[in-house]
């Protein structure tokens, strides 16, 4: 199903169980940044069950389990910078750089304007 112009919600879907709970705000929010961008983002990972979220080795409180976080492939400097600063034009201000993705998610329950390394 398309859910924007540029995403569907497969590209979001829990491989194991085929599952997507994303937030729709969130979506809506990464449609602007991908077209700010102007380049394909690659969706790594959105959606997450427990089950999921445990095999990866990801944080008991992430944001994925929420549908509110995307980790998006960047394998490269300029689509590392391309893509985090068309997440700020955004509005998006948590932001997670690792050595091939970007993490970025809205989660409002958490401390706001912080940029980390993994
Ligand atoms: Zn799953």
């Amino acid at each position: 199903m398309q859910l924007t112009r540029n995403f569907t919600d497969g590209e979001f879907k829990c491989p194991c169980c085929d599952k997507e709970k994303m937030s729709r705000d969130f979506i809506a929010k990464l449609q602007t940044a991908r077209q700010a961008a102007d380049i394909p983002f690659h969706i790594n990972s959105g959606w997450r069950c427990q089950n999921r979220n445990k095999k990866v080795g990801g944080a008991e409180n992430s944001s994925h389990l929420t549908g509110h976080a995307a980790d998006i492939r960047a394998t490269d400097s300029q689509k590392r910078f391309a893509i985090v600063n068309a997440l700020r034009k955004a509005g998006f201000e948590r932001i997670g750089v690792a050595k091939t993705f970007i993490h970025v998610d809205d989660d409002a329950g958490k401390t706001q304007r912080v940029m980390w390394l993994y």
